[in-house]
This record gives structure tokens, sequence and C-alpha cells, in this order.
């Protein structure tokens, strides 16, 4: 990959994920990056062994109730022979076929990638709903090439991650493994270059609130995307 990832999630973000308190939808994102990005796989390997050694000085605490120590091992031990399937399937290359193209899927997202649901198509922008988390909206985001999404403000929190090609907004370019991330107050229109489409990775907490042309033409437009 010759891209050099730029966007990356934050030291927050990053330390919230290794201990393992994001929330499933956000955490997916984070290692979907992860998979995509040199930099942050180091940070999260450094990030884990100091977690590690944390963990590691409370142990003595937990032995004290072996009983309940041996059968949390248990249930470790039980465990981990199902999840090694899993890992296998992972290992497979998966991959997405949107407008004839077919994009290949990072290890962290594809259990979830191929079990998207039916594309719905408006102008160059699909998008295929993720079963994923209760919380949160996730999707894949296909734009064609030279496709705008319309100017809109975000009513929550907005992650995009760029899985393959590139795409703009007033505050630069991102290509894969690129993370986006929009608070309430940021404005923006994203758009692809007149020569490559782009499938994102999006997750949103709330409907986008479109800022531009008739409110009933933007209505159904908003549904599209939440
Ligand atoms: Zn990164």
């Amino acid at each position: 990959m010759t891209h050099a990832v730029k966007y990356h999630p934050g030291m927050m973000l990053m330390e919230q994920y290794v201990e393992g308190t994001l929330s499933a939808d956000v955490a997916l994102a984070v290692a979907t990056h992860i998979d995509l990005c040199p930099h942050c796989q180091r940070l999260c390997q450094d990030l884990h062994n100091d977690h590690g050694s944390q963990l590691a000085q409370l142990e003595p605490a937990l032995s004290h109730n072996e009983t309940e120590f041996e059968q949390m091992l248990a249930f470790i031990t039980e465990q981990a022979p199902q999840q090694k399937p899993v890992k296998r399937v992972q290992g497979e290359m998966v991959t997405v076929t949107i407008n004839n193209r077919e994009f290949k899927i990072p290890r962290a997202l594809s259990r979830m990638a191929q079990q998207h649901g039916k594309w719905l198509q408006l102008g160059g922008i699909a998008t295929a709903k993720l079963p994923a988390g209760d919380k949160l909206h996730v999707s894949l985001l296909y734009i064609n090439k030279g496709t705008e999404v319309p100017n809109h403000t975000h009513l929550g929190m907005e992650l995009t991650l760029v899985l393959s090609g590139r795409i703009c907004d007033e505050n630069g370019e991102y290509g894969a493994g690129d993370l986006l991330i929009n608070s309430p107050d940021d404005t923006h229109t994203p758009h692809t270059k007149a020569d490559e489409d782009c499938l994102c990775l999006s997750v949103l907490s709330a409907p986008l609130k479109f800022n531009k042309g008739l409110v009933r033409l933007l209505n159904p437009l908003q549904q599209f995307f939440y």
C-alpha cells in the first residue's frame, strides 16, 4: 500500500480501544483503521504491553479468591476453541462488490462486511447497513467518482474510515486508512475526484442534517443515510 495514513484515531480512542471500553461500533472502526495503519499497529502493541503490565500488578489481589480466578480461567479456556474457526475465516480475503467494482475488506471488518444488507443507491452514492451495534448506525458507504455528498452538519458523531480510494472535503484529502471524526459542530461537503471512487466505513450516532436544497428533497436523503 503506497498511501501513508495521515488521520489516526488519537491517543484517547487508542487507549480506550486497548482497555476494551469503547462501544463495539467505534471499536470496529478503530480495529479496521489499525489493520490499515502500521503506525497504530505499533502504538496498539505498546499500549497492550503497558496495559498488560498494569494487569499483572493487580494479579496477586485477584488470586486471593482462587475459586473465582480459576472459574474465570476455565471460562476463558472454554471460549478459546470457539474463537479459532472465526480467526481462520478472517484469514481469507473478503471482498465487497458494488458498481462493478470489487473492494478488498480489511481483516478486522471482514466478518461484519460479509453480512452487509442490501445496497441502497441514490445518484452516485450507495450505502449498505452492517449488522453492528445497538446504538450506532454502521454502514458501508460507496461514493462513485466525481460525486458530491450534499453539504451537511452532524447531529451527533460521525466516524468515516476510508477503506479504498480517496475522498476530499473542505479540510483535506483522505485515502485508505484515514479516519475522519466529525462532531456536531462540523459542517462539510465530502466529494470524490473525477478519476477515483471510494469505499468507506461509516459510523453515525445520529442522522446527518443537510443544509442546502429543498427540505422535501433532503428529508428522504437524511433517511437514506441513517
Ligand atoms: Zn493510525
